[in-house]
């Protein structure tokens, strides 16, 4: 398998992997041995097959550098803080949602779960997700879902009614206004 797909996936993998982690209001320290600890796990889920190669995950404020990876080694970065330090395009990068306040003067770290699309600008979603695990925007049980014109489907957040735009096509808002004339003689 190419490598770039290999890293790519795995890069997938463990995105959706620590986007279950929750924590509340810790040190950067606290932070990287959460992340860390999350990686293990994942790594033992993700046991790869004979002839697969190594995967090497580096959290950013951890030991090691996003150096440029070991010939035939899936290299991953964990992103967890706002960061425009470029990493080497041989590493997948991997980021983690993070909100952070300062507590005694402290600067603290907060996590929760996310909803599992991504942005148009391909960053994970950092919204909260609805039971289905993904957020009020991106769940289609809560769009609009009209086709459009252009035979698309409408994805207008709407709580699961029709927008605007393609209420009247149903008949509902005319529906509203005979009903606000019944009774009447
Ligand atoms: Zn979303
Ligand atoms: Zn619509």
């Amino acid at each position: 398998m190419d490598s770039f797909i290999r890293t790519s996936r795995a890069a997938d993998s463990l995105s959706s992997w620590l986007r279950r982690m929750t924590f509340v209001d810790l040190l950067p320290h606290q932070v990287v041995a959460e992340i860390h600890r999350h990686v293990m796990a994942w790594a033992e889920l993700v046991r790869p097959r004979p002839g697969d190669p190594p995967i090497a995950v580096g959290v950013e404020g951890g030991d090691g550098a996003a150096a440029d990876p070991l010939p035939g080694t899936v290299a991953l970065w964990v992103r967890w803080q706002d960061s425009a330090d470029p990493i080497p395009a041989a590493v997948g990068l991997v980021t983690v949602v993070t909100t952070s306040r300062v507590v005694d003067g402290r600067t603290r770290w907060s996590a929760r779960r996310s909803c599992r699309a991504r942005t148009r600008k391909g960053l994970p979603c950092p919204i909260g997700p609805r039971p289905s695990g993904l957020c009020h925007v991106h769940d289609p049980t809560v769009q609009c879902g009209a086709t459009r014109r252009d035979g698309h489907r409408c994805a207008a957040p709407t709580g699961g009614v029709r927008c605007r735009t393609h209420r009247d096509a149903t008949g509902l808002r005319h529906d509203a206004g005979a009903r606000g004339v019944a009774g009447q003689p």
